[in-house]
């Protein structure tokens, strides 16, 4: 007899299955102008989002996971990845916001590489005045 069975963890039964909708990805934080680039290259594409989470980058692609069926069931329960065995409530997207800041496009993704190199060059200076004249 094939069996179809709906995620038994608690809270799974009243999410449309965020966790099956979507593939998650742990990235570095981009250093080099390079690195930004990839990135907002990366999201030319509307399926890949990028967003940070404690301080952690990841990368989102958009998507239905190929096993989940029309009624948010996985069809391969018992044989799910580890992946999956180990992507348990509360700690998932059902509860919250998963992400701190959401880069949706490049000019999104950008801005705040802008915004955050004013910040540390503010610091900079801020820190770097302390050295002054030396009294005599
Ligand atoms: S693990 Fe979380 S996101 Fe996935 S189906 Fe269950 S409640 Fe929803
Ligand atoms: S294998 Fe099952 S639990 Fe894992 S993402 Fe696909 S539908 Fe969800």
């Amino acid at each position: 007899m094939s069996v179809t069975t709906k995620k038994r963890l608690q809270g799974c039964e009243v999410c449309p299955a965020r966790c099956c909708n979507g593939l998650e990805e742990s990235i570095t934080r981009p250093n080099t102008r390079d690195e930004v680039d990839e990135l907002k290259w990366q999201l030319h594409f509307d399926t890949t989002k990028i967003f940070i989470r404690d301080r952690r980058w990841h990368k989102l692609v958009m998507g239905r996971c190929r096993y989940l069926d029309e009624r948010d069931f996985c069809t391969i329960y018992e044989r799910r990845p580890s992946q999956c065995r180990a992507h348990n409530p509360p700690d998932c997207e059902h509860y919250g916001d998963i992400f701190d800041v959401m880069f949706n496009t490049p000019e999104e993704l950008q801005a705040y590489i802008d915004k955050e190199k004013r910040r540390r060059n503010r610091r900079r200076r801020n820190g770097g005045g302390s050295k002054g004249k030396r009294s005599r």
